[in-house]
C-alpha cells in the first residue's frame, strides 16, 4: 500500500522523538511491501521563526491532502511572548479544525513492566487499568469567544461555552462505536447539576443510546470521574466527554498509568485522515540530549496504522515490539525503576529505543 504521511516534528524533543517513529515507520514498511511517503510541515514555534506563523495556510494544506499526520510536539518558552494569535499552539489548534478532526482518543493503559510507575497503590493498578477516553476536541469553551471588559472600574473576563446537538451527536456517536468495540461500556461526563452544556450533552448521550442497546451507558459528573479515575480505574472501559473535561481528565489518566512518555493519541474525524500523536509537549528542559522517551510517538504511528491504514498486523508488530523491549528491562531514564542501581533494567537513550524496537520488528 502506498500512504502519504504528513510530517510534524515540531519544537523540543519533537524531532528527536518523530525521528524514532519514522524509523519505526520505515522498517514496518520493508517488512511488510508498504511505501510511505513523508512530506515535512512546519508548525509550532520552529514555523514562527521561519514564516512568521505557526501553522502557514500551505503547511495546513499538506496535511489535509495526506492520508494521516504524525506530530511531535510544538511550544516552548522561546515563544511565550508572543502574541496569543500567534503561539505554537494556535497552529495546533488551527490544524486540528483545519483537519476537521473533533475527536480526540486516548488510551490509558498500564504496561505490566511499568506497573511499579503508577502513583497508584498496588491493590488498584493490579484490578487492572485499561480505558480510553474520547474527547470532544474541536468545540466547547476552547473554541468560544474570549474577552476581557472593564466592568466598574476593575477587569472582567469571559469565556463563551456552547455545544450544538449535531457537536454532541457526532462525538457521542464515536464514543458510542469504540465502546462497541471494546468492553460495551461506556461513562458520558459532564457537569449537568450546574452546565446547560452538560444537560444538553446527557440528553443527546440518552437519545443515542437507543441505537446501541450493546452498549450499556452510564452518566457521572466530571468531579466525581475525577476522583474515581485515582480510587477505581478499572471500573471504566470508554469515558467520552467535552473538550475542557476530557483535557484535564486525559492528563490525569495518564498519569495513573506512570510516564506521560508512553501515551499516543488518535484525533479522527469523519474520514480516515487522523493527527496522530503523543499526549506529552515539547519538554523543553530535555531537548536535544537524547534521552526522550518516543514510545508515545512510536505508538502513536502504530495507531495511525491501524485505525486510518487498516493495517492491524503492522500496528500489532510494533506494540509486539515495545512489549518486547520492556520485558528485556530496556527503559528510558523517565521510566526507569526508581532505585535504579538495585534496578535489573538498562536505562537506554531516545535513538536506542527506537533502535531495540527497530530490532524487535525485524526479528519478528
Ligand atoms: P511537557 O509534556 O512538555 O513536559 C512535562 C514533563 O514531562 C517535563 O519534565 C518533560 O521533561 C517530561 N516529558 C514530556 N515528554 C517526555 C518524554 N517523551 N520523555 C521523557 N520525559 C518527558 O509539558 P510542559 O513542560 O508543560 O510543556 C512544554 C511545552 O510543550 C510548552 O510550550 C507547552 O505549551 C507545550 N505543549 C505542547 C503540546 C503539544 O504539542 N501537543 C502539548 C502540551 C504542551
Amino acid at each position: 500500500m502506498n500512504k502519504k504521511i504528513a510530517v510534524i516534528r515540531g519544537d523540543g524533543i519533537g524531532p528527536e522523538i518523530v525521528n524514532a517513529a519514522l524509523g519505526v515507520l520505515s522498517t514496518v514498511a520493508d517488512k511488510f511491501g508498504h511505501t510511505f511517503n513523508y512530506d515535512d510541515v512546519d508548525m509550532g514555534g520552529c514555523a514562527i521563526d521561519k514564516w512568521g506563523d505557526p501553522l502557514p495556510v500551505e503547511m495546513l494544506k499538506k496535511c489535509i491532502e495526506s492520508d494521516s499526520v504524525l506530530l511531535g510536539a510544538v511550544g516552548g518558552k522561546k515563544w511565550d511572548v508572543v502574541p496569543g494569535h500567534m503561539r505554537p499552539e494556535k497552529g495546533l489548534l488551527r490544524l486540528r479544525a483545519g483537519m476537521g478532526v473533533y475527536s480526540n482518543n486516548r488510551p490509558a493503559k498500564i504496561w505490566p513492566q511499568l506497573a511499579d510507575a503508577s502513583p497508584l497503590k498496588s491493590e488498584i493498578v493490579d484490578k487492572g487499568i485499561d480505558f480510553i477516553i474520547v474527547r470532544e476536541l474541536i468545540g466547547g469553551i476552547y473554541f468560544g469567544e474570549h474577552k476581557t471588559t472593564e466592568v466598574n472600574g476593575e477587569n472582567k473576563a469571559t469565556d463563551d461555552m456552547s455545544y450544538t446537538e449535531s457537536e454532541i451527536e457526532r462525538i457521542g456517536r464515536i464514543g458510542f462505536e469504540t465502546a462497541r468495540k471494546r468492553g460495551g461500556k461506556l461513562c458520558s461526563v459532564e457537569k449537568s447539576n450546574v452546565l446547560d452544556c452538560s444537560r444538553l450533552w446527557k440528553k443527546v448521550m440518552h437519545r443515542l443510546a437507543k441505537e446501541y442497546p450493546d452498549v450499556t451507558l452510564t452518566d457521572m459528573l466530571v468531579d466525581n470521574c475525577a476522583m474515581q479515575i485515582v480510587k477505581d480505574p478499572s471500573q471504566f472501559d470508554v469515558i467520552v466527554t467535552e473538550n475542557m473535561f476530557g483535557d484535564i481528565l486525559s492528563d490525569e489518566a495518564s498519569m495513573i498509568t506512570g510516564s506521560i512518555g508512553m501515551i499516543p493519541s488518535s484525533s479522527l474525524g469523519n474520514g480516515t485522515c487522523g493527527l496522530y500523536e503523543p499526549i506529552h509537549g515539547s519538554a523543553p528542559d530535555i531537548a536535544g540530549m537524547d534521552i526522550a522517551n518516543p514510545i508515545g510517538t512510536i505508538l502513536s504511528a502504530s495507531m495511525m496504522l491501524k485505525y486510518s491504514f487498516d493495517m492491524e498486523n503492522e500496528s500489532d508488530c510494533i506494540e509486539k515490539a515495545v512489549y518486547n523491549v520492556l520485558e528485556k528491562g530496556y527503559r528510558t531514564s523517565d521510566i526507569m525503576p526508581q532505585d535504579e542501581l538495585s534496578s535489573s533494567c538498562e536505562k537506554v537513550g531516545c535513538r536506542k529505543m527506537a533502535e531495540l524496537i527497530i530490532d524487535e520488528i525485524k526479528a519478528m
